[in-house]
């Protein structure tokens, strides 16, 4: 599912983002990735993505060794996995019917297929009633449910959410931490990338802390007990 074997990622020559860093996640896992401001998670998350590459080791998403993979195939290996972006990055001018519908478009997805799968994702994240609003007619939490949503569109084995509880409101954060939950116990690995302490100690789950690039603490073991 996840695996990386001693990262190392550089910014410039005298800048060490990742150091080291082995860790793996297993298919089916829920997963905090907990670490302050600078720690690198954004790195981590771009390496997965395929956004930065690694300057030593190997990054092994859902099969993809990204450190070999053809430019080619990238886009193939993204639709493995689903992102919710700490800004949503959802379309302004569309609604969120069209959003969701957009994202299966692009990757040449039949109409008929896009017309029966939105309206079941849309039920999936409680937003059936609100497919023909634009993002700015919705709540902070909508919106986030949105770009949950649009993040299921090609039934992912994998999704990351970034900071999820960063730009909504603490009584929201629970209710998006559910939803993550209820992907998760239907098989879907979850991961939870968060500077909060507070959340990622308030669910009894596994934890790899990180602090200026180098993993710190993982609770595995802990984990596998439960
Ligand atoms: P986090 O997301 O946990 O805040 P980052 O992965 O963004 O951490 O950053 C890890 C380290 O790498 C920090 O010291 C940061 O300043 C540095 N860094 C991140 N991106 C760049 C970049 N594009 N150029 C130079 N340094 C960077």
């Amino acid at each position: 599912m996840i695996d990386f074997k001693n990262v190392t990622k550089y910014y410039k020559p005298d800048i060490t983002a990742m150091n080291n860093v082995s860790l793996h996640v297993a298919k089916g896992e829920f997963v905090f990735v907990l670490g302050p401001s600078g720690a690198g998670k954004s790195t981590f998350l771009k390496l997965m993505l395929r956004e930065e590459v690694a300057d030593k080791g190997e990054v092994i998403v859902n099969g993809y060794n990204l450190s070999k993979i053809k430019q080619r195939d990238v886009p193939y290996m993204r639709r493995t996995l689903g992102v919710v972006f700490q800004d949503f990055r959802l379309i302004p001018t569309m609604t969120v019917y069209e959003n969701i519908a957009f994202a299966m478009r692009v990757t040449n997805i039949g109409e008929r297929d896009i017309k029966k799968r939105v309206p079941y994702i849309l039920s999936l994240v409680g937003l059936t009633n609100k497919a023909k609003k634009f993002p700015t007619q919705l709540s902070g939490g909508e919106q986030q449910r949105v770009a949950l949503a649009r993040a299921l569109v090609h039934s992912p084995e994998l999704v990351i959410a970034d900071e999820p509880t960063g730009n909504i409101d603490p009584e929201l954060s629970i209710e998006i931490m559910e939803l993550l939950q209820a992907i998760n116990s239907v098989g879907t690995t979850v991961v939870v990338v968060t500077h909060e302490h507070e959340l990622a100690h308030k669910y009894a789950k596994r934890i790899i802390e990180i602090k200026d690039g180098s993993v710190i603490r993982d609770t595995a073991e802990k984990a596998v007990m439960f």
